[in-house]
């Protein structure tokens, strides 16, 4: 009965396959990529998901790949407590306000009030410095360099989108703390550096490295740098990963102090820096296609998959030894794969599966690939097809998964370049924006410019979410690390004050 099932959901293909364009509506497309290729399941509490095991195997990967890292820089591992009391959330006035807004309390245990309400992280700060105070004492315990990973939770107002904005999501948050400021600040610039290859080396999606302007910067830092992106398909700019340095704001409020070699007493510099599981939801909507996933092979938890064409009359018992072979051959050699010898299903339906999944790459087996000695290879990226020879496979699939990878990330450069738009004055600013990009000025640098930004640009596009798709305020999303010096005389696009800083701005997510 199972496999009647399979064959009325390939006739009718709908069920299985994704039903709606990607270009046509990404919203309706993201909702069912993520719910057909098994990687969320919605629950019943706005803005959190059930993160199945086709999502959470990515999750683990770039766990793995930045934890390794980290390692190297002599971070070590720790947990802290998921609550916090609301003197120590308060301690750092600038931080508590930046977050009051989003934070979740506890005030009950049963049916009895908790004396004191406490929170539900949002982040860490609070909760961690207290015993870093304890823990530093001289110069010789710094620097400190601890790292967790958690879920926190932030109880946004704006829309929830699964991955990108959520109200509880997985992250590691870094915490150091250093003697001086110049290793503090290289520190921090170190972090974005590995934020940036996660994105492009393991999610194939490039970002641009930068600082965060006074008024986006965290509640609190001393300044945030910054990795940012722009979601090809829509136009909308996302913060894929910050890392801070947070001066010595928060040493003065918790007293993380030091003697130093004379003997007198000096605040520690620190940094915090945050990777979240948005880095999944981006990396869905860059390489996404009209038939679901596609996964970059170092990231994807399998990376081939075999499918034995099985067909009446056939010797498919020689078949299936071989796809099995095949696979112990390749898990040997250090590849993520798997075989499909599932009966209740066709080659067909299990194709369609597969593709929607996103696994890089498929090999199908059948009768005719045995007597050529070979197999039938797929490319999901591009749906190249080619015969692999059976002596050469191992090669061959370590090659193609390279490949993949590169053509990937080529390809979705290729997609954000075109969406970075120079403007030198508001028409063109506004102009760039409504096409769907993001815009790269000439500016002033001052908080008042920006808030002047941000609401002439809300004003000018009320009414335009038809036309343009996007529309609401820009904000600035970074200040990049390498740009251009500014030549004399060069004004803010908006103020017309003379330009200090060339900047991006963007509507974001
Ligand atoms: P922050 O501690 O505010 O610097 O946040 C660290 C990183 O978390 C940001 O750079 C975002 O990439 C990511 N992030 C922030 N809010 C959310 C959210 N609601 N859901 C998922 N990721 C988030
Ligand atoms: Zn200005």
């Amino acid at each position: 009965a199972k496999k009647e099932t399979a064959k009325v959901e390939e006739a009718g293909h709908t069920k299985l396959g994704i039903d709606v364009k990607k270009d046509q509506d990404l919203s309706e497309w993201y909702k069912q990529v993520i719910t057909k290729s098994e990687m969320i399941e919605y629950y019943d509490i706005s803005g959190c998901y059930i993160l199945r095991p086709h999502a959470y195997a990515i999750w683990e990967i770039i766990q793995r790949f930045f934890d390794d890292i980290i390692k190297g820089f002599d971070v070590q591992n720790a947990y802290f407590p998921m609550f916090v009391t609301d003197k120590a959330l308060n301690k750092e006035k600038e931080h508590v306000e930046g977050f009051s807004p989003e934070v979740a309390w506890v005030t009950r245990s049963g049916s009895t009030d908790l004396p004191e309400p406490i929170a539900v992280r949002p982040t860490s700060e609070t909760i961690m410095y207290p015993a870093y105070s304890k823990w530093i004492k001289s110069h010789r315990d710094l620097p400190l360099k601890l790292n967790q990973w958690t879920n926190v939770v932030r109880w946004e107002f704006k829309d929830p989108t699964p991955f990108i904005r959520t109200r509880e999501f997985l992250w590691q948050e870094g915490h150091t703390a250093h003697a001086t400021d110049a290793e503090a600040t290289e520190f921090t610039f170190l972090i974005q550096d590995q934020y940036r290859r996660v994105y492009e080396e393991l999610l194939a999606v490039p970002v641009i490295k930068g600082v965060k302007s006074e008024n986006e910067k965290f509640p609190g830092a001393y300044f945030s740098s910054t990795i940012e992106t722009c979601i090809p398909a829509n136009g909308r700019a996302v913060q894929a990963a910050t890392s801070h340095h947070l001066g010595q704001n928060f040493s003065k409020m918790f007293d993380i102090s030091f003697l130093d070699g004379e003997k007198k007493k000096q605040y520690a510099y620190q940094t915090s820096w945050g990777l979240t599981t948005r880095t999944i939801g981006v990396m869905i909507l860059y390489h996404g296609d009209d038939k679901g996933l596609v996964l970059p092979p170092l990231v994807a938890s399998t990376q081939v998959v075999i499918v034995p064409i099985i067909k009446t009359g056939a010797d498919n018992e020689r078949v299936l030894n071989k796809a099995h072979e095949l696979k112990a051959e390749l898990k040997k050699a250090g590849i993520r794969v798997q075989v499909d010898d599932r009966d209740n299903y066709t080659s067909g339906w299990k194709f369609n599966h597969w593709e929607v999944k996103g696994i890089p790459l498929r090999f199908e087996i059948g009768q005719m690939d045995m007597d050529k000695n070979q197999i039938t290879a797929v490319w999901r990226v591009n749906s190249h097809k080619e015969a692999i020879p059976n002596e050469s496979i191992i090669e061959t699939t370590k090659l193609r998964l390279k490949e993949i990878q590169d053509l990937m990330l080529t390809n979705s450069k290729k997609k954000f370049n075109d969406k970075i738009k120079p403007a030198s004055t508001w028409a063109e600013f506004m102009t760039s924006l409504n096409s769907r990009c993001i815009v790269y000025t000439p500016w002033c640098n001052e908080i008042s410019c920006e808030k002047a930004v941000k609401e002439r640009s809300a004003l000018e596009s009320k009414g335009t979410e038809n036309e343009s798709g996007l529309s609401g305020s820009a904000k600035t999303l970074c200040i990049p690390n390498e740009q251009e010096p500014i030549a004399e005389g060069t004004k803010c696009f908006s103020c017309g004050k003379p330009a200090l800083k060339r900047v991006y701005w963007g509507r974001s997510y």
